[in-house]
């Protein structure tokens, strides 16, 4: 009898030590993405594989164990000494996009298979091209710049969202020719041939109409979440923190801080809120457009994602 019990005992000790095999399609993610897999994941740490015991969760622990994940980078506006824009409102860009971000990170920190990297998370100045750098360096598969919108024109309002590009019109121009003004480096004109030697670049490895199409997910989500703001629309502007970002990459313009009703709206924390939700949905909708971030697809998120 004793010898049966340790029989079967050794026999469970091998099953348990056995890793268990994933189910097919789970373990691999889509082909060519994976440099999205990360080196650290965010885990439950807890098999599902006891021999006799039925599993309680066998979907969620398949998707927390071996899924690519996506990390996005939040590059909140402006910093230190560049306040960015100061609106009506009376608050400078810098502090509303670092509020704004903040907001977004914790919203995304929720979910499953993503993970968060702020390029500032302080009052702090942060050259344009050392923006995307520190992405990179974070291992960022997209690139989320944040800000809010001026105009001198005092009746100019919406929300607009940008991926690099020569400028689609005068007005884009104007708009990248302002967020650049801050950098080391004042931004070549549309017809720079550096410009043009990026965007080919961008282009050959596939960045380019990813960053096109994860603005176009941001902006729907945005413009859906506040209907009575008007969509300017996705556009292409020659952004100077665009120029070096060597992963999917776009501007958010939130909102007119130089408007007299937007301009307050944006300082509103439930009003960041409402932006914040919706920048997530777009950053989760283009993770499962894309496939990158896999247990987020798996999971799925029916009451969020259109
Ligand atoms: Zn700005």
């Amino acid at each position: 009898m004793t010898r049966v019990l340790v029989l079967v005992l050794s026999g469970f000790a091998l099953l348990a030590a056995t890793p268990v095999a994933a189910a097919p399609g789970q373990t691999a993610g889509p082909a060519g993405r994976d440099a999205l897999v990360l080196p650290k994941k965010k885990v439950s740490g807890k098999p599902s594989s006891s021999v006799g015991v039925p599993a309680q969760k066998p979907r969620k622990a398949a998707v927390d164990r071996s899924f690519p994940a996506m990390r996005v980078a939040l590059d909140p506006g402006h910093g230190g000494l560049s306040t960015g824009a100061i609106g009506v409102a009376g608050i400078y860009e810098k502090h509303l996009m670092l509020s704004l971000a903040r907001k977004v990170r914790t919203l995304l920190e929720a979910e499953v298979g993503i993970e968060v990297f702020m390029t500032r998370d302080g009052d702090e100045d942060v050259d344009l091209a050392s923006r995307p750098a520190r992405a990179a360096a974070a291992g960022a598969d997209i690139f989320v710049s944040l800000h809010g919108n001026a105009s001198p024109l005092p009746d100019v309002r919406g929300v607009e969202t940008f991926f690099l590009g020569a400028a689609s019109d005068p007005g884009a121009d104007e708009v990248s020719r302002r967020e650049n003004a801050e950098a080391v480096t004042p931004g070549p004109m549309a017809d720079d041939p550096a410009v043009s030697a990026i965007l080919s670049d961008l282009r050959r490895n596939g960045n380019l109409s990813e960053s096109a199409s994860l603005a176009e997910a941001i902006h729907r989500l945005l413009v859906a979440a506040c209907p009575d703001t008007p969509s300017r629309n996705v556009r292409q502007g020659n952004f100077a923190v665009l120029r070096r970002a060597s992963m999917p990459a776009v501007v958010v313009e939130v909102g007119f801080m130089t408007h007299a009703v937007e301009g307050h709206r944006l300082a509103l924390p439930s009003y960041q809120d409402k932006l914040a939700i919706a920048i997530r949905d777009g950053i989760l909708a283009f993770a499962r457009r894309t496939g990158a971030a896999h247990a987020f697809v798996t999971r799925g998120s029916p009451t969020r994602i259109p």
